[in-house]
């Protein structure tokens, strides 16, 4: 989450949780020694060193949950206090990891804060202390036996090096209630079902190839014809808009991306290219490029604003260990645009794209449930860039156009990028997971590198604000999340096949081959299987391929010189004409049902 918040009670329960667990531990294995156990976005872990080679199994995580249920049910208190550094080293004198932290806390110069359980908590009834600044609930009353569970084990190195010891980490869920843990697990559960990795192998929509290299995925052509397809929708939503096509080379001059700043803000993750005379880098962003683009033209404000529109990729050297499937990628597919407008231009620009947006998600089934974080300056107005004026004005162009657009916005302060307030867009998918995908950015900052102008009304020079703005953000990304949210069952027009056509028996090829050919002059993706096996498996494999309709033809379809159309949900909607059938197809397709 980049959203900042105080931290609520339900971090609270989480962080507290973590010393139950650990106070669990000491009481199951004595000698295991504690590290380090922060909340996580859905509950906490605690990384332990068992040592002498005793191992912790899954088997024995029931057994730990039941024993922090018996911990949480004798009321304990939750205490903070302040110890000197020589106090810790007593209490942790047999655990080098918690001695390790105090020598870091030390070296700032600052007391040890101390998490500090009184009576019958620790083993043999001992005071139980940790190392810890808190915040936690004031008693272990506040915390509801049933809202959590011990989730899972894995490996982890001390302090994330793997040439630190290995630990063992133990993961936790919890939430506010029990409800909303078992939501939570169903959740997961319906995730891994979904999995575009698997869908994607078993659909053969894309492919990883080790020689190739990680982060870096091959479409298949069934792969591509969804990419292409998304591609041609959201350049459709656009070209009625006034934005025109514009195209950039992958690579350019380090100088572009030292005068744009993104050279300094990618730093490391910026592939470098060495030409027989200058050097190169592989693009970042595209932003820059469509920045020479308007450069090279004097535009007058009559010209204001200016559209250009390019799904265009851009690299970045994303860590090995981060890169999976399609949802991170080293090669990033942005649906990019970026326009040039007057101050007094950005509201109504805005409202354009919030429009688009708007009914890109509606036909992808996303629109329920999303919210907007209007992100705009936080306190220290020394980290943005541009005047208060130009500031407000911006703020308020975004909040108004969100208003005009019925959006279901919050103003989320201090989430400004440093260069402009923008829009960004959380959708939920077909099983609750909240993502990040369309975004809308003013930007003062590149005008200004690039000393961007256009003629006024006045005749004079005159900075544009520019408009940053990505519909679906990455297409790679975007379509890891539609895989998983329609779990491979895609909408008849985003379907690599859109209908198989199966002959009952050879006698019946003739004249499937017709049909075949009578739909694929219509434009419809049409496969046919004209294999030896039996109707029965002939349907079982149409629907394995997830593919939304087939059309049985036997004996009575040729007579009748009629198909009967099935529905992988529907089930057997019946027998039609070939040309009502092209017509149902056709209208489906062209609605984007
Ligand atoms: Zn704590
Ligand atoms: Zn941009």
């Amino acid at each position: 989450m980049s959203q900042k918040e105080a931290p609520n009670q339900l971090f609270k329960v989480r962080h507290s949780l973590a010393h139950v667990l650990l106070m669990a531990i000491k009481h199951n294995f004595p000698h295991a020694l504690p590290t380090i156990g922060p909340v996580t976005d859905t509950g906490f872990y605690y990384d332990l060193d068992f040592i002498d080679g005793v191992k912790i199994g899954v088997e024995d995580l029931k057994k730990v949950e039941d024993t922090m249920r018996e911990i949480l049910k004798r009321n304990l208190d939750f205490k903070i206090e302040t110890v000197s550094v020589d106090q810790a080293r007593t209490l942790f004198a047999v655990n080098p990891f918690k001695l390790e932290l105090i020598d870091g806390i030390e070296k700032e110069g600052q007391n040890v804060t101390l998490y500090h359980t009184t009576a019958d908590a620790g083993q043999d009834g001992n005071d139980f202390y940790d190392l810890c600044e808190g915040p936690h609930v004031e008693n272990t009353k506040e915390i509801p036996t049933d809202c959590f569970t011990l989730s899972h084990l894995a490996g982890a190195y001390w302090r994330g090096d793997e040439t630190k010891p290995m630990l063992t980490r133990i993961y936790g869920l919890a939430f506010e209630t029990k409800e909303e843990l078992d939501a939570y697990v169903l959740q997961q559960e319906e995730a891994k079902k979904r999995d575009h990795r698997i869908i994607g192998a078993q659909l053969k929509l894309f492919t990883v190839s080790p020689l190739i290299g990680a982060g870096l995925p091959l479409m298949q052509p069934n792969g591509m014809i969804i990419r292409k397809e998304i591609e041609d929708y959201l350049w459709s939503l656009h070209c009625k808009k006034g934005y025109s096509r514009v195209w950039t080379p992958h690579i350019a001059k380090e100088a572009l991306y030292i005068t744009s700043g993104h050279a300094a803000k990618f730093g490391d993750e910026l592939f470098r290219v060495q030409g027989k005379e200058d050097k190169f880098i592989m693009k970042p962003m595209n932003c820059p490029h469509h920045m020479q683009i308007f450069a090279d033209n004097q535009f007058s404000y009559r010209d204001m604003p200016v559209r250009y529109f390019e799904p265009a990729t851009v690299y970045r050297d994303e860590k090995s260990g981060q890169l999976g499937g399609l949802l991170r990628v080293r090669a990033i597919t942005q649906d990019d645009g970026h326009l040039f407008c007057t101050q007094d231009q950005v509201k109504q620009e805005v409202s354009t794209i919030v429009g688009i947006i708007k009914e890109f998600y509606t036909t992808m089934g996303m629109m329920e449930g999303y919210w907007v974080s209007w992100s705009v300056r936080g306190d220290d107005k020394s980290k943005y860039l541009g005047t208060d004026e130009v500031w407000d004005l911006a703020e308020r162009s975004l909040e108004e156009a969100a208003k005009a657009n019925n959006l279901n916005y919050r103003r989320v302060e201090g989430e400004a990028a440093f260069y402009g307030p923008k829009l960004d867009f959380m959708f939920k998918d077909a099983i609750g997971r909240q993502w990040q995908l369309a975004t809308i950015q003013c930007d003062f900052n590149l005008p200004e590198r690039f000393d961007l102008n256009f003629i006024n009304a006045e005749g004079k020079k005159e900075r544009p604000v520019v408009i940053h703005r990505a519909i679906s953000g990455s297409i790679e990304r975007f379509m890891g999340v539609m895989i998983e949210h329609f779990a491979g069952n895609f909408p008849l027009w985003l379907s690599p096949n859109q209908i198989t056509i199966l002959p009952i028996a050879d006698k019946h090829a003739e004249y499937a081959n017709t049909v075949f050919e009578k739909l694929q002059d219509s434009n419809i993706r049409v496969k046919i299987d004209n294999s030896r096996e039996g109707l029965g498996k002939k349907i079982r494999n149409t629907r394995e391929m997830k593919t939304p309709y087939w059309a049985v033809i036997g004996d009575a379809e040729i007579t009748n010189g009629t198909v009967t159309l099935e529905h992988r949900i529907d089930g057997k909607i019946g027998e039609m004409k070939i040309e009502d059938l092209i017509k149902k197809l056709s209208e489906e397709i062209k609605e984007k049902k």
